[in-house]
């Protein structure tokens, strides 16, 4: 499908009013709120390397192709796009940019908005936009790039990217140290070595259910992800190594991370400063809550819950994390997969004030965008 097959499509459903449900491969349509639209626009068949730099570590690729396609085609030239989002390998980039989605890596190489030079997308009207550029240094003026990062494909059908890519490292290794000792224990350990001054690519902390979840024993872990040249790497665990015992462990295990959360019904982000969770870790992650999978990044303060399983009985509004229906809104919690029905009763909408209003109507007159996905 091209970006004019893709502004055909747009321009006939807002000249009809009949509303799209964007999609690129399908695998994470159940995130978001409802989408109050039948007609289905993929991207799924909109794949291809358009252009790659090498020389200077930037990659043009179609929309609908997949964060695994990227990771074939870099490994060739020795670079990577460090992005690893919650959910596979398998999803294509322009959802991936769409849903500004993130894992474990972004806490040492940044958001997907950091990996994103450039953007073309078609807007509701069926207009082809351009944002930002094909090299690093950007063009000046308002950066669409980051305007239609996150917004769930209701600014815009995003078609193209153009992607900033790193030398892959030459040592990339896994490490785990277990939590074992009491809550105090934990508390006290965690206070002080995610106050040291290591810088791994990645570190999660994940409750025993979680790490029985990826076959890394019964007790919490701290599972980190070290990479570089061999001496960086080798300094880093030497240093590690002298705070507690350090098991190694296969880097596949991030994959698995990822994909943990597949089929959940239920899944928050809880976001807040480093160190309130540098504090409060210890009895998160020895609090065991069955059913639940709770991993921390706390480099970047964020708490992300999975309900594993909802329990029938239990009356939607009461959830087990104790959140009530008659709480006002945080804005440090994002729901990010929930039954259809505990939306409007927990997050009616996230784009209610006046300016996000002004920038849907200026980029979709007519709604016509996955409605209903942000809420009204
Ligand atoms: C089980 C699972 C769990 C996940 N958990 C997380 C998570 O916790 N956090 C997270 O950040 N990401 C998560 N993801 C998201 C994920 O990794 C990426 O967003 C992903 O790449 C989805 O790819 P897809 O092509 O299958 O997307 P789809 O399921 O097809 O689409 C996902 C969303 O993006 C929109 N979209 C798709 N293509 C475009 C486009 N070209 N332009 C505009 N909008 C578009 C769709 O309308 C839809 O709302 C999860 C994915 C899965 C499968």
């Amino acid at each position: 499908m091209s970006t004019e097959a893709v502004a055909a499509a747009v321009r006939e459903s807002s000249a009809t009013r009949v509303p799209l449900r964007i999609s690129g491969r399908s695998n994470w349509l159940t995130a978001g709120r409802p989408v109050r639209a039948s007609k289905n626009l993929s991207l799924r068949d909109d794949t291809g390397v358009v252009s790659y730099v090498p020389g200077d570590l930037t990659l043009t690729v179609r929309a609908g192709t997949t964060l695994a396609e990227i990771e074939r085609v870099t490994r060739e030239h020795d670079q990577w796009l460090p992005l690893d989002p919650f959910g596979s390998s398998d999803g294509t980039i322009g959802a991936t940019i769409a849903t500004a989605s993130a894992g474990p890596l972004a806490s040492s190489f940044g958001l997907p908005r950091d990996l994103l030079l450039g953007v073309e997308f078609v807007n509701g009207r069926g207009e082809v936009v351009r944002g930002g550029g094909k090299v690093v240094k950007n063009v000046a003026g308002f950066d669409l790039s980051r305007l239609v990062t996150g917004s769930w494909g209701t600014l815009g059908v995003i078609t193209e990217v153009t992607l900033r890519l790193y030398a892959r490292p030459k040592v990339d290794r896994s490490f785990v140290i277990r939590l074992a000792g009491s809550e105090r224990e934990s508390k006290t350990f965690l206070r002080a070595f995610l106050a040291a001054s290591f810088s791994p690519y990645a570190l999660e902390l994940l409750s025993a259910s979680a790490a029985l979840a990826l076959g890394l024993g019964e007790q919490a872990v701290c599972l980190m992800r070290f990479g570089g040249n061999l001496a960086a790497v080798d300094a880093q665990l030497t240093a590690v190594s002298q705070t507690a015992r350090v098991e190694e462990v296969e880097t596949p295990v991030w994959e698995a991370l990822r994909i943990l959360e597949r089929g959940s019904g239920c899944v928050i982000r809880v976001s807040g400063l480093p160190e309130e969770f540098r504090s409060a870790s210890g009895s998160i992650l020895t609090d065991p809550q069955s059913g639940v999978l709770n991993y921390i990044d706390p480099a970047r303060g964020i708490l992300r819950l999975v309900v594993r399983a909802m329990d029938e009985s239990e009356e939607p509004g009461e959830s087990q994390f104790g959140i009530s229906t008659n709480t006002p809104p945080d804005e440090r919690v994002v729901y990010e997969t929930l039954p259809a029905e505990v939306w409007p009763e927990v997050s009616p909408s996230v784009v209610s004030d006046r300016l996000s209003q002004g920038v849907k109507k200026a980029y979709d007159p007519h709604n016509i965008l996955n409605p209903g996905i942000l809420g009204d």
